[in-house]
């Protein structure tokens, strides 16, 4: 069976994260539209271009974009592939299009799951993080580092990156874009009786849990 879900969640409520292991769990693919937004800015295409200073000021990118990079992205993997959005839908007018993305490939939305966190946990766990510049594994300053100081448990790279817009002041920016814009979706999908809530603030293994339950509860 092919599912289509969304995780839905502030900036830093883990939705990255918990698609990484449904990746590797499950076989499923991640969409994740900063993914491509930031590879479009790193080969500085036209459209990364465009988008960075908007990215680096915690704003949104237009939605005819970033539709398109999803629409795009779904015929490249063809029918048979479950995927998981994340970081999209972030507007009402992403919402739609989805829709009609979705029903003009033969598919259709499964679950919207909703991460929920506190916010003030949110700048704590954004300023802190980075990744390794090679496999992408994630680390944070304050919970996870490394095993072995400066070198990656995954891959053992000693490069490392952080995004440029995590940044208290981008992320204060990009929250309050989440609440003004992609918190008033939720009800939308609610009344689908799409959306499940999951506690964002819990281990990454209880949330990893409550999704496989949810995945398993139904198609
Ligand atoms: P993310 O990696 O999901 O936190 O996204 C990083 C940045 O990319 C956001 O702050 C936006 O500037 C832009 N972006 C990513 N996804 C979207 C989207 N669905 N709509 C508009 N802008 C987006």
């Amino acid at each position: 069976m092919t599912l289509n879900i969304i995780l839905l969640g502030p900036p830093g409520a883990g939705k990255g994260t918990q698609a990484a292991r449904l990746e590797e769990e499950h076989g499923m693919v991640q969409l994740s539209t900063g993914d491509m937004l930031r590879a479009a800015v790193k080969e500085g295409t036209p459209l990364g271009q465009q988008a960075k200073a908007v990215m680096d000021a915690g704003e949104l990118v237009s939605d005819e974009i970033v539709s398109g990079l999803i629409g795009e992205r779904l015929d490249a993997l063809g029918g048979d592939v479950s995927v998981i959005f994340d970081g999209y839908p972030r507007t009402a007018a992403q919402a739609d299009a989805l829709d009609a993305i979705l029903a003009a490939r033969g598919r259709k939305l499964d679950h919207v799951i909703e991460l929920r966190v506190e916010e003030d946990a949110l700048v704590d766990r954004i300023t802190g993080r980075f990744s390794c510049a090679k496999c992408g594994a994630g680390y944070h300053d304050r919970h996870k580092q490394p095993k072995v100081e400066g070198v990656c448990d995954a891959c053992g790279s000693s490069e490392f990156k952080r995004r440029p817009d995590d940044n208290e002041e981008t992320v204060r920016t990009r929250m309050a874009e989440y609440r003004a814009k992609t918190a008033p979706i939720l009800p939308i999908y609610d009344e689908r009786g799409l959306v499940t809530h999951v506690d964002g603030m819990a281990p990454i293994a209880d949330v990893n849990d409550a999704i496989e339950t949810i995945l398993a509860s139904a198609g």
